[in-house]
């Protein structure tokens, strides 16, 4: 049955993130159906989803509150143009999404995916400056950051991968160096390394100030450049030099908000508030397309008056504020509230972590390393100098090989072997899939 809908697949669709020609010797997967941590496939194998489809699961597929909430609005409204026109989901959510935010944040701006709401800020962001005179065409990122692949997020991300052919169509931001405590130097602490790139970032600012309109920042966790860590003494200088020089702090949580660092927001662990706090993925629990941009009051207030004068914001979206999407998020809302997740994912967390504590002794890895329920382990060619392996190996794909043969959906980024899984994981699952993941990296690591 696998094979008929591969070959289906196949003579139809491109997938995302994917060279094709690897599926003629890769197996395609097609899912039937979700339960909780699992997945199956037609022909009745399963995969512990280890990477939450992508990280925006939170509560298990199939979750059944928030299924039901979809349900219960698919019964009353299931579209309606959100200019002119508003719904009770969209508005509980932005009265839900403020209340537990960072304190500062007053107004809500929905769009329908990560990227554009990263397009929302940077444009918002510009905008603003505009209005109050200045015109700043220039954002600041940071090294080995990702927020999105349309042009406006890609031109932001320094992952050459994603970035480099598409070069000369995209805006020049400057790259600052990341806090990224993998690249502490020696008995350098991670919180020395952060504040050295911090030092960094000052000295740009105090040069550039005039001409940027916003620093963009993934805070703690850069996801998609290999789940590299940092110390949180780095935002912290961050929102204090950004206030300093008049620019604004966008903090792109779409991987690491709704409780993967530890805590609801990864800013609160710094104890700061953005300028825009850009939310999507987990949102809904993974069942629909959604993103939230929220800004202070004082952002909005720069924006209204009468039509004439033109300072609307006019950036939209067709399926913006889609109630049934907005209906999922508040049912992942009422799931904080109602039961212990932050204390769950802490537990899930030092279980995972002891679970990979002997790989941080094996002879192919550099770094063992985990913030909340995100875990890598970087595989190297040599652990003492930390030369990577030749991309060209893609070690990384057997480990994700080995894993489909032994139940596990691990996806890794190059050679960084990560787990990001459901809330709803057990403890006993996350032996069994890094048990799964350090039998692949024996195997990924052993031929020379
Ligand atoms: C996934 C991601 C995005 C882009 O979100 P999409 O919904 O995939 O467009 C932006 N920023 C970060 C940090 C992400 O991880």
């Amino acid at each position: 049955m696998n094979a008929e809908w591969m070959r289906r697949d196949l003579a139809v669709l491109w997938h995302p993130c994917t060279q094709m020609h690897d599926h003629e010797t890769l197996p395609l997967i097609p899912i039937a159906r979700g339960a909780g941590v699992w997945l199956y496939d037609h022909d009745g194998r399963r995969y512990l989803d280890a990477v939450s489809s992508w990280w925006v699961n939170l509560f298990g597929h199939q979750n059944p509150h928030i299924k039901a909430a979809i349900q219960t609005q698919l019964d009353r409204l299931e579209h309606v143009i959100f200019a002119g026109f508003s719904h009770e989901p969209a508005i509980r959510l932005a009265e839900r999404l403020l209340a537990v935010a960072p304190p500062g944040l007053g107004k809500v701006f929905l769009a329908d995916n990560g990227s554009s709401a990263v397009e929302v800020a940077l444009k918002m962001s510009f905008h603003a400056h505009h209005l109050a005179g200045q015109t700043r065409p220039r954002f600041v990122a940071l090294q080995n950051s990702y927020h999105g692949e349309t042009l406006g997020a890609l031109s932001v991300g320094d992952l050459g991968l994603y970035r480099e052919l598409y070069e000369p169509l995209l805006l020049q931001p400057l790259f600052v160096p990341s806090p990224d405590a993998y690249e502490a130097a020696p008995g350098e602490s991670a919180e020395a390394c952060a504040l050295r790139a911090a030092a960094v970032l000052a000295e740009t600012l105090e040069q550039h100030a005039h001409e940027i309109s916003a620093l963009i920042l993934e805070p703690l966790v850069q996801c998609a450049g290999g789940m590299r860590m940092y110390h949180p003494a780095y935002l912290r200088e961050a929102r204090r030099l950004c206030d300093q020089y008049g620019v604004h702090l966008i903090a792109d949580e779409i991987a690491v908000g709704f409780g993967r660092t530890g805590t609801l927001f990864a800013c609160e662990q710094a104890q700061i508030s953005p300028d825009f706090l850009c939310l999507s993925k987990g949102i809904t629990g993974g069942f629909l397309p959604l993103s939230a941009v929220l800004i202070p009051n004082a952002m909005y207030d720069l924006f209204y008056d009468r039509y004439e004068t033109r300072k609307a914001f006019l950036h939209s979206h067709s399926y913006t504020g889609n109630p049934l999407a907005c209906a999922a998020a508040n049912a992942v809302l009422d799931l904080f509230e109602a039961t212990p997740v932050l204390s769950r994912i802490q537990h899930l967390g030092q279980t995972l972590e002891h679970a990979l504590a002997p790989l941080r002794e094996h002879p192919h890895v550099a770094d063992v390393r985990r913030t909340g329920l995100i875990a890598a382990v970087e595989l190297v060619q040599n652990r003492q100098t930390r030369q990577p392996f030749p991309w060209q190996e893609r070690r990384g794909l057997l480990v994700y090989q080995h894993g489909l043969q032994h139940e596990m959906l691990l996806r890794p980024l190059g050679n960084v072997v990560y787990f990001m899984p459901p809330y709803v994981i057990t403890d006993a699952e996350i032996e069994q899939m890094v048990a799964v993941a350090r039998v692949g990296i024996e195997r990924a690591t052993a031929s020379p």
